[in-house]
């Protein structure tokens, strides 16, 4: 056999163990450190959170976390979170749209080759069956401008648009991962001031109603602005939503973060991602209760309030 030849085999034999290796299970180190103070929210008693999924994608736990199976069928839920508070509803994220047929399009081929999603009634018209007018909403707030969370932005004319301003300088800087945000043209993009001071480990805070119930913080990483949001009801349930840091619950409970090839192909800063990881393993370890919603992780979705119809 020529040795050439030999070589290439060699390497490809190599690059196939490695590739293999970064699926297999690795548990991110948990560094002992100083614990938490949860400052007190004062969240109103009408205050309420929903889930509404709006689609769905199959996929496998090995895709989404180190460790996990790739028998391991895993539905990812695409959709959004409805806050409702007494100063105005607020949607985390907009889900999948009228229009997702044409929207997943401009998501690499090797994102539609590999994954098959499901569209079910989108945000806009479940807001409407609920007997909320989607006109009427007080805005948007991204976790980040990924195609699946902002698809449903379309069928939201008007309404403002709460981001990150580095979030923002994202979508206009052209990054492919953004495209389906500049397609959808010129929105009422408001971007968020963090000067509220530190909050739960995170440096700068947003206190949205300025009740402490809903608090965003800064967590760049899977894209430059992602946020994080925390949300506090009267009868003591706590939510931190996530948005992609992690696609499933695990990428948090190990915690353990997405192996090499989706993390080369999704995440805009994998160490600050790590690091999140780990800082939200901890949070949910110290402060009981709180639930963390991963933006895709089916099974945490369907432990949420539903939004349902109005009979
Ligand atoms: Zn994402």
């Amino acid at each position: 056999m020529k040795r050439w030849l030999i070589g290439s085999l060699i390497l490809l034999a190599a690059a196939a163990t490695a590739l293999a290796w970064s699926f297999s299970g690795a548990v991110l180190p948990v560094p002992a450190g100083a614990a938490f103070t949860l400052p007190t929210p004062r969240p109103p008693p009408e205050l309420q959170l929903y889930a509404i999924a709006s689609g769905s994608m199959a996929s496998r736990a090995a895709l989404a976390y180190r460790g996990g199976s790739f028998s391991d069928h895993r539905v990812f839920a695409m959709g959004s979170i409805l806050v409702r508070h007494p100063q105005g509803d607020l949607l985390f994220d907009a889900g999948f749209g009228r229009s997702v047929a044409a929207h997943v399009r401009t998501t690499p081929r090797l994102m539609q080759w590999t994954s098959q999603y499901r569209a079910a009634t989108p945000v806009a018209d479940r807001l409407r069956a609920a007997g909320i007018a989607p006109e009427h909403l007080r805005g948007v707030v991204l976790t980040h401008a990924h195609w699946d969370h902002v698809s449903g932005l379309e069928d939201l004319p008007g309404i403002p648009v709460w981001l990150h301003a580095a979030e923002l300088a994202f979508i206009r800087s052209g990054d492919p991962s953004t495209e389906l945000a500049r397609q959808l043209g010129a929105r009422d993009y408001r971007t968020l001031e963090f000067s509220d001071g530190a909050y739960l480990g995170f440096a700068s805070s947003h206190d949205l109603f300025g009740d402490g119930s809903v608090v965003l913080v800064e967590a760049p990483g899977h894209t430059p602005g992602s946020i994080i949001a925390f949300v506090h009801l009267a009868d003591g349930a706590r939510y931190a939503l996530i948005g992609d840091l992690a696609w499933q619950i695990e990428g948090v409970e190990l915690p353990a973060e997405r192996p090499w090839l989706p993390r080369r192909l999704v995440d805009h800063d994998a160490a600050a991602v790590r690091d999140l990881l780990v800082h939200l393993h901890r949070l949910q370890r110290e402060l009981p209760g709180l639930v963390v919603v991963p933006a895709h992780d089916q099974r945490v979705w369907d432990r949420l309030p539903q939004l349902t119809p109005t009979p």
